[in-house]
């Protein structure tokens, strides 16, 4: 019979101290206080950021018996979806903002809140090291180090600039709120600087080219919005300047939207052709100077081309935030772009530490590793046959423990090759099956290849988050009986259920009025009844009421005041 790789995970907890103290910081003045002020025999569990999966495990987090801090720069949760809608002001900043205290306010679990960035992880002390620039005194900074027991570490991702010359000193990004209000502030001050007198034709063009550059959702969303912001409400405002005004799209790959079905990207190709919006394929930036960007365009990149702007915005990718790659170093994970989780979305290598959000990423290489284990393993305990009833058995186990894998099998209908065995080698010819087991191997082997890992988006950050919070939330239950539910019993199988992504869909807002979307199933939906659909699952997904409320009246505003264009 087929055995199985005993998984069982186990949970320790390290002693309830709760403070220790910092190194020196050379260069630096230094306070260093106490992350709590009382001692607590409660385990304690940091949480590192309030973003999509640090705010979805503190939502639903449940469970009284743990000591809660987190540790934030920011303190607030930011509904990044909607900050496309805040460059143009849509929607204002304040209405997709939740303080993290009013989210954690009313829960019965004990939640610290602590405004400050943790730049060192040290597993092995079980510590992190914080900074606050909240100091009375501005030559100082705080430095706060907290102990813990188990680690949520959701710091999200970075802008990614790819190092290319000129990017990081002169182009905005779109990450965080204060991008968005920068944004919307150099848009108005570029029509204001266009509308002065003595300025050539040539150099108003030039203040009032618009440069996006990443044709992903983000950049065709901006673009889009942008357009709208132009078109509806700023050319009233400056008719003189409409036919000054050129918005251009700059991607490197053949198409924009690559991630989205094929009639979605012709959709957007011709309606921002039709929209005047000058869209650029296959064009690779590599220098931004403070006056004009050059790219690479054409097979072999021979051509380049330099062209003059007055704002660029940068939506090209995500990066790994310094905190992280020193972590990564030091537990051996060098040569990744983010930390690698087990399906349990705890690090590699360290038993108390979880990773979610965009600056972790499941290690399918090891879910690969642990199933090759589960398959020998299969093979050695059956002197190296299997009957086809074995091998269903060792199938159907890899498909239970990691349900995104036996998905992947069903699509590709693997299961079927053991319906095709018994019917030629009938059901116990035990040495044809053992040669196609290593059929199969080798048609495993696609999966390491092709098993993508999750994208970097809110929808995978917010399902890690309620799904760690769920494990914490009967952590104890399952202390009481370790070896789970009875089927379980004896396998020496993990306690929870390894994490399960669903996708509800994607959608690719695309300016007046209309919306893209790709829903479960290949199910492709484009235009204004779209832009319903994406008004109410936005409208829904708000964290709070006070939002909801906020975020609806902009849109209503906006439908009959037109966005507003101060410039403050
Ligand atoms: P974040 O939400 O980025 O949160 C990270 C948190 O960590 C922040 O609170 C930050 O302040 C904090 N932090 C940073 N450094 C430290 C440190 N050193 N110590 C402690 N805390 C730290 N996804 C979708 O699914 N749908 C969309 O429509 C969509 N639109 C988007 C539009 C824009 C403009 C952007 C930028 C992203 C969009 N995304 C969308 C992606 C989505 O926002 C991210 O995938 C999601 O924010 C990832 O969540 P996270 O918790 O990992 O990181």
């Amino acid at each position: 019979n087929s055995s199985l790789a005993k998984m069982l995970i186990v949970f320790t907890v390290s002693g309830g101290g709760l403070v220790a103290y910092s190194d020196a910081n050379p260069g630096n003045q230094m306070n260093i206080v106490n992350a709590a002020d009382s001692y607590t025999k409660k385990k304690r569990v940091v949480v590192l950021g309030t973003g999509w999966a640090g705010t979805s495990f503190l939502k639903n987090l449940k469970n009284p018996s743990y000591d809660v801090q987190v540790i934030s720069p920011r303190n607030y949760f930011a509904f990044t979806p909607l900050l496309p809608s805040v460059t143009c002001g849509t929607v204002e900043p304040r209405s997709i903002v939740e303080p993290i205290r009013n989210i954690v306010r009313k829960k019965n679990v004990d939640v610290h809140y602590w405004e400050a960035e943790c730049y060192k992880i040290d597993a092995e002390n079980k510590k992190v090291y914080c900074r606050s620039s909240l100091s009375t005194n501005p030559n100082e900074t705080e430095e706060i180090v907290v102990d813990y027991d188990y680690l949520v570490i959701s710091v999200g991702a970075r802008v990614n600039t790819f190092n290319i010359p000129g990017v990081a000193e002169n182009c905005h990004f779109l990450k965080e709120i204060e991008d968005a209000q920068r944004i919307r502030r150099t848009i108005v001050d570029c029509f204001e600087r266009a509308s002065l007198p003595n300025l050539s034709d040539e150099e108003r063009k030039k203040i009032l080219h618009f440069v996006v550059v990443g044709g992903g959702p983000t950049g065709v969303e901006f673009a889009a919005e942008l357009h709208d912001f132009v078109n509806e409400d700023l050319v009233k405002l400056y008719p003189k300047l409409k036919d000054s005004v050129q918005i251009t799209l700059l991607e490197a790959m053949d198409h924009i939207l690559n991630m989205f079905d094929k009639r979605i990207t012709a959709f957007a190709e011709e309606k921002f052709q039709r929209d005047g919006i000058n869209l650029k394929t296959g064009a690779m930036v590599i220098n931004v100077s403070d006056k004009e960007i050059s790219t690479k365009e054409g097979k072999n990149g021979r051509s380049i081309s330099t062209i003059p702007y007055g704002m660029v915005v940068w939506s090209t990718g995500i990066g790994t935030r310094p905190v992280i790659m020193d972590f990564m170093r030091q537990i051996g994970q060098t040569n990744r772009r983010v930390l690698a989780t087990d399906e349990w979305l705890r690090v590699d290598g360290c038993d108390d530490i979880y990773a979610l959000g965009d600056c972790a990423t499941i290690n399918q290489r090891k879910v690969t590793e642990d199933i090759w284990a589960i398959f020998n393993k299969a093979d050695a305990d059956n002197s190296g046959t299997l009957t086809v009833k074995e091998f269903q058995e060792v199938l159907d186990d890899v498909c239970e423990r990691y349900p995104q894998v036996g998905l992947y099998l069903k699509n590709k209908k693997m299961h079927t090759l053991v319906d095709l065995l018994k019917d030629s080698k009938g059901d116990t010819v035990k040495e044809s099956v053992v040669i196609d087991l290593e059929e199969f191997k080798l048609a495993f082997s696609q999966v390491d290849s092709q098993m993508k890992n999750l994208p970097a988006t809110a929808q995978v950050a917010a399902q890690q988050g309620s799904y760690l919070a769920d494990c914490f939330n009967r952590m104890e239950k399952c202390e009481e009986n370790p070896e789970g539910p009875i089927r379980f019993r004896g396998e020496g199988r993990h306690r929870f259920h390894p994490f399960r992504y669903k996708h509800f869909g994607q959608f690719a807002p695309l300016g007046g009025e209309q919306t893209a979307a790709q829903l479960p199933g290949d199910w492709v939906s484009i235009g204004h009844s779209t832009q319903w659909l994406w008004y109410s699952v936005y409208a829904s997904k708000l964290v709070s009421w006070r939002t909801r409320a906020l975020v609806i009246s902009d849109w209503g505003r906006r439908f009959i005041f037109g966005r507003d264009s101060s410039c403050i």
